[in-house]
């Protein structure tokens, strides 16, 4: 019988309706847990719940959230074969990307979750997903961070969230699917990550200044200039398909050569929820590799966010920095 540690950090999945809105209830959700006959000890796994208080809806999750949960699971890591983390879903994949990159030499699961609808309430599709993800847990198949929802396993650094109101609320649309769950759970055995050879660590986040532009047009980016080559350390520019910006936006290049001299990592994604970033490959793109930029390929903006915030915490310089910014090192790209 395996042993899976629960850390819930807060989300609809625990929340109750008031008249301000939905807020998560403690008391109601552990009651609503333990009429659960699936979730009775033995049942999947032998398994503990770790509350971390205050119980948060996601939008208020910060760096200093990600390192609490992440050094919840370090400290657990011996004592359990693997984690189940219940978290609102407004920021999961940003959560799921931030733990991809802090917890080095994963070799146990990570499987986040949570639910559109709160556990409590009759439609809800909070009890299949907790249930699913504490037996994909308990399987010992994966050795990474992963977003499992609605009969979806993926990989947490490829995942964006995509509904707002659908139960199939996230997708990865780079990386498909590390498992797909219907009558049987059947895994994706070429996507799995291997089992790490080294030990397992554990890499806290510093709360680095990091800010995203998204390029419009019209986009007039000498506004941007002292934020982008002062204040910020890493900047990531959403650009239009595979990298391109506007050819008269003359402004943005000497801002970003500034920036690059300032020591600031300016990584290019794109737009398209699907597809990559290709410096070069246009006029348009060409001058943003020339001026210093790296090229964020087919990351999803809350990867890069994540990656670089973790970059930065290692202590790394900023050539090694835009070096690794554009290799693999959790399956991201
Ligand atoms: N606002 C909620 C949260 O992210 C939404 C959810 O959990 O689905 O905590």
């Amino acid at each position: 019988m395996k042993r899976i540690l629960v850390i819930n950090t807060g989300g609809t999945i625990g929340m109750v309706k008031t008249n301000q809105g939905y807020v998560p209830n403690l008391e109601k959700f552990r009651e609503n847990l333990n009429k659960m006959p699936e979730l009775k000890k033995g049942a999947i796994c032998e398994w503990e719940l770790y509350n971390m208080l205050p119980l948060l809806d996601s939008s208020n999750m910060t760096v200093e959230e990600w390192n609490k949960i992440g050094e919840i699971v370090a400290l657990n890591y011996a004592k359990f074969d693997g984690f189940v983390i219940l978290h609102g879903t407004d920021t999961m994949a940003y959560t799921a990307s931030a733990l991809s990159f802090m917890f080095e030499n994963l070799g146990k699961p990570v499987i986040i979750t949570g639910s559109q609808i709160p556990i409590g309430e009759i439609r809800s599709d909070g009890r299949d997903n907790i249930i699913t993800a504490m037996m994909i847990a308990s399987a010992q198949k994966v050795n990474e961070v992963c977003i499992f929802f609605r009969g979806e396993l993926l990989r947490g650094n490829r995942s964006i969230k995509y509904s707002s109101d659908g139960f199939m609320a996230f997708k990865s649309p780079n990386a498909e699917p590390l498992a797909k769950v219907g009558i049987e759970i059947l895994y994706n055995e070429a996507m799995l990550l291997p089992k790490p050879t080294k030990s397992f660590a554990f890499q806290k986040l510093e709360c680095i200044p990091i800010g995203v532009i998204k390029v419009f047009p019209g986009i007039q980016f000498e506004l941007f200039s002292n934020i982008m080559a002062e204040n910020l350390r890493g900047v990531v520019i959403e650009t239009f398909g595979a990298g391109n910006i506007p050819s008269n936006a003359s402004a943005l290049l000497p801002i970003i050569e500034k920036a690059f001299k300032n020591g600031t990592v300016i990584t290019v994604c794109t737009q398209c929820p699907q597809g990559t970033v290709l410096l070069g490959a246009y006029e348009t793109s060409n001058a943003l590799m020339s001026a210093g930029a790296v090229s964020g390929k087919d990351m999803t903006t809350e990867t890069a966010i994540a990656k670089m915030y973790y970059l930065f915490s290692k202590g790394y310089d900023t050539d090694t920095i835009c070096k690794t910014m554009e290799i693999s090192l959790r399956g991201e790209i």
